[in-house]
């Protein structure tokens, strides 16, 4: 699998909820899972490898030998939030930038979990960090639009750059244009979201 990075437009955009759990979707989360370990990171968004839906994966320990940290979570709500953190963040889908984040330090989130069931998790300071992370993915949001005006003239050339790059790769092919994307996630839509 491959990581998305910004500005794909299915970085930016809502995801779907996730209707049913068919074999398709076990098949989308081992995959994602794989994929987060194989690049090193310690939580994935469906919509960052190309899947506009409203799921994420998460290993806090970024360790595949620790599976025990390992979660799916599927349509998450986030229902409380406490406290204030800030630490430094980065994410796969903006390679080689880092910067400084304003989290909820607690949080309570429900979801749906892989076998169908519901589940619940209060987690705080880390998790909860990479928790929000991703479910702000799944809302269109990056964490480069939570940052302060300042942290964020920081990245701003790097920012560029990506763009540039994407705009290349769009041009070469190597990324499918804008249109063949959205009609790519009407045809998901079909699959997972009936
Ligand atoms: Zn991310």
């Amino acid at each position: 699998m491959e990581v998305l990075s910004y500005p794909n437009p299915v970085l930016m955009r809502k995801c779907t909820p996730v209707a049913v759990i068919n074999q398709r979707l076990r098949d989308l989360v081992s995959e994602m899972l794989r994929t987060m370990y194989e690049f090193r990171g310690v939580g994935l968004a469906a919509n960052q490898v190309g899947y506009p839906l409203q799921l994420f994966v998460m290993n806090e320990t970024g360790d595949i030998e620790k599976p025990e940290y390992e979660h799916v979570l599927i349509n998450p709500i986030i229902k409380k939030r406490k406290g204030i953190l800030v630490d430094e963040e980065g994410c796969l889908s903006f390679p080689g930038i880092y910067a400084d984040v304003n989290r909820s330090e607690f949080i309570e989130i429900e979801s749906i979990a892989i076998d169908g069931s519901i589940q619940r998790f209060k987690w705080k300071e880390r998790p909860a960090r990479i928790a929000q992370h991703e479910y702000d993915h799944l809302q269109g949001i990056c964490f480069v639009d939570r940052l302060q005006e300042l942290n964020l003239q920081e990245i701003n050339t790097k920012l560029e750059e990506l763009k540039i790059n994407y705009e290349n790769n769009v041009k070469q092919g190597l990324m499918p244009s804008d249109e063949e994307t959205q009609k790519f996630i009407a045809e998901l839509e079909k699959q997972f979201c009936e």
